[in-house]
């Protein structure tokens, strides 16, 4: 039900039970007390619109008080489960400042009313395992700043090579943080972390900046054209507004053309399909170049396909290294098509063998990338593979 009627002098629930229900109290009033032996200590009384027997509810542990109606009331109750599916969608973070918090007013409590129980006493919420990652992901995010501010972070840049012309055709730019104490971080673990907070926007300019630094080292060709590098920015920077108008600025500061950029674009949840749309086309106005990333993993929906005029499809390495089963070749033969019928390139990514190379070439896919072509290099090594 709904609403719980409350008598005046009833008892809702006592010190040391199980916490079953918080409640909101709508009319009437309670009073919270602690009781040791003898001793009765009123901890406070509550109102209308009060939410009370909350704590014992959030962290799972018996009530610290007794609540006692002092008029006749009518109460809300709100099931543990509502509380708990909340704070578990909870960010990490928070959810440990909460229970820390609990259980620091519980140990507090403990002392000021002498329960004389050790349990109470001992702060149990930060010790458990969720708020040990929670508090290291805190820890993690400070040496994330602090590596960017001292520059740790490497961009590494991955060669991609035109299968038909078998010259070096770009570079992909990976960025690589090794961790004084923990050594080298995936770019997928430290970026996920970055763009829970506003850290994303410095690491994004930072990579940029880097990225810059090597198209004009890397940039104009003798004879063919020009080297592009291929820059990841995750759905969650592209949610950033003025993103390309820095990315722009920056490029022009450098005196590098847009083309000689292409954002790669990894489909997402934060994004939808009209957002990256707008976004492609933002870019293309830019003189940037788009490529879909990880295409065939995850969200890839063909039925929105045809809508996103990327230039460049990144076929995901999975399909690569199963390509000597018959039905996957089959699959990367169609999507070597689909992608030549859109009128945009493809490059296939993860190659690791002179086989998947010779069968990728066979197929008329236009680029590899991948460990059988170079691993991510430094700049001075991106350099001197194109010869110079
Ligand atoms: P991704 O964009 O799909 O990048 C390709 C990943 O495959 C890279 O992992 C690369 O090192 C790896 N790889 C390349 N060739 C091969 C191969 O032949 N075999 C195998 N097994 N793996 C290969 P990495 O560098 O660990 O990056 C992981 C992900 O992190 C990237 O996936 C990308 O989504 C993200 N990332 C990396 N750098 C950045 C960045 O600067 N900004 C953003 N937003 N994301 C980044
Ligand atoms: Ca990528
Ligand atoms: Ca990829």
């Amino acid at each position: 039900s709904f609403r719980v009627d409350v008598p005046a002098g009833s008892v809702l629930f006592h010190q040391g039970d199980a916490p079953t229900s918080a409640f909101l109290l709508e009319s009437g009033s309670i009073e919270v007390f602690t009781e040791q032996g003898d001793a009765i200590r009123r901890l406070g009384v509550l109102g209308a619109g009060d939410l009370l027997g909350e704590m014992a509810v959030l962290d799972d542990s018996p009530r610290t008080a007794t609540a006692r109606a002092l008029s006749d009331c009518v109460l809300m109750p709100i099931d543990r489960k509502q509380f708990a599916e909340r704070l578990d969608s909870a960010d990490p973070v928070v959810r440990a400042l909460l229970l820390s918090q609990i259980s620091r007013y519980r140990s507090a409590l403990a002392q000021l009313y002498g329960h004389g129980d050790p349990q109470a006493a001992a702060p149990a919420a930060p010790r458990d395992d969720a708020s040990a990652l929670a508090l290291d992901k805190i820890r993690l995010e400070s040496h994330l700043r602090e590596a960017l501010d001292k520059g740790e972070l490497e961009v590494r840049l991955q060669p991609i090579l035109d299968i038909a012309s078998k010259r070096i055709a770009g570079f992909e730019a990976l960025t690589r943080w090794t961790h004084p104490e923990r050594g080298p971080i995936s770019p997928a673990e430290f970026i996920a972390l970055a763009e829970e907070t506003s850290l994303i926007v410095p690491v994004g300019d930072y990579v940029l900046d880097a990225v810059c630094g090597a198209l004009q080292r890397l940039g104009r060709q003798e004879q063919g054209e020009d080297i592009f590098v291929a820059l990841n920015v995750s759905g969650r920077q592209l949610d950033d507004e003025q993103l390309l108008d820095r990315f722009l600025a920056v490029l022009h500061a450098h005196g590098i053309r847009p083309a000689q950029l292409k954002i790669e674009i990894t489909e997402s949840l934060v994004l939808d399909y009209a957002q990256v749309s707008r976004i492609i086309q933002r870019c293309h106005a830019a003189g940037l170049k788009v490529a879909l990333d990880d295409f065939g993993t995850g969200y890839s929906n063909l039925g929105h396909l045809h809508k996103l005029e990327f230039d460049t499809l990144k076929m995901d390495q999975g399909f690569i290294r199963q390509m000597h089963e018959p039905r996957c070749l089959a699959i990367v033969r169609a999507v070597v098509a689909m992608a030549d019928s859109l009128g945009c390139n493809i490059v296939a990514e993860g190659v690791e063998t002179p086989e998947q190379l010779r069968a990728l070439g066979e197929l008329g896919c236009t680029y590899a990338q991948g460990w059988l072509i170079g691993k991510p290099l430094a700049l001075d090594e991106a350099v001197a593979l194109l010869g110079r």
